[in-house]
């Protein structure tokens, strides 16, 4: 997948609408301290459906809402549309968008989506909130530091194969549940015979 532009509106410190072009090749983005730098990667893990305040460096959902300023009134909302090129050459546009008090809400190429469905459509292609190629501020250090089963699942993520494990989880929750929906059949025919 090739991520192409990044749009944000009311994001943490992107109060007005901006766009950023990532050009092919390796992207760095300079700046004073304080300018914005790590809430632009923050929104592309936004956008893939990161929830964690930790990652997010929030306490809650709504924390990434334009807070207002001593010359600005706060938002009610923040938007990020991220644009891609999925493996396929087909264009990928997802929208994430969270309001105060309603929470957040996901669109896919206009039609909306679960979180999970997001969620998915990134692992599969080996990136994604927690992928191993958004490097923050710390994260070289993290990765030395890191156990043996939390280094294998950044390899699994870096494979694109995170995926497989909440495919797994639903599909043994499924089995379980039709094997409940078996027992009570055979409970009910053994009460007819
Ligand atoms: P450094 O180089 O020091 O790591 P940086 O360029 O990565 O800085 P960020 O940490 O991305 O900067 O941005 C921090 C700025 O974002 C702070 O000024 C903070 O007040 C602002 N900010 C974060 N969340 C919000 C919010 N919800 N509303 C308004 N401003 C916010």
């Amino acid at each position: 997948m090739l991520i192409k532009q990044l749009r944000l509106s009311g994001f943490k410190s992107f109060v007005e609408p901006s766009t950023l072009r990532i050009e092919p090749g390796l992207t760095g983005v300079v700046g004073p301290n304080g300018c914005g730098k790590s809430n632009l990667l923050e929104a592309i893990r936004w956008v893939m459906g990161e929830n964690s305040p930790k990652s997010m460096r929030s306490g809650g959902m709504e924390d990434v809402i334009f807070a207002g300023t001593a010359t600005r009134p706060p938002r009610d909302f923040a938007e990020v549309v991220l644009s891609a090129q999925d493996d396929n050459g087909e264009d990928l546009e997802v929208v994430r968008r969270i309001e105060r008090g309603a929470g957040s809400a996901y669109r896919v190429n206009g039609s909306d989506v679960r979180a999970k469905d997001v969620a998915l459509t990134f692992a599969d292609a080996a990136t994604g909130a927690h992928s191993p190629a958004l490097v923050s501020q710390g994260k070289i250090a993290q990765v030395i530091a890191a156990k043996p089963v939390e280094r294998r699942m950044m390899l699994e993520e870096a494979a694109g194969i995170a995926g497989l494990h909440v495919r797994r989880r639903d599909a043994e929750s499924k089995l379980r549940s039709t094997e409940k929906n078996l027992e009570r059949l055979e409970d009910l025919m053994a009460g007819l015979d």
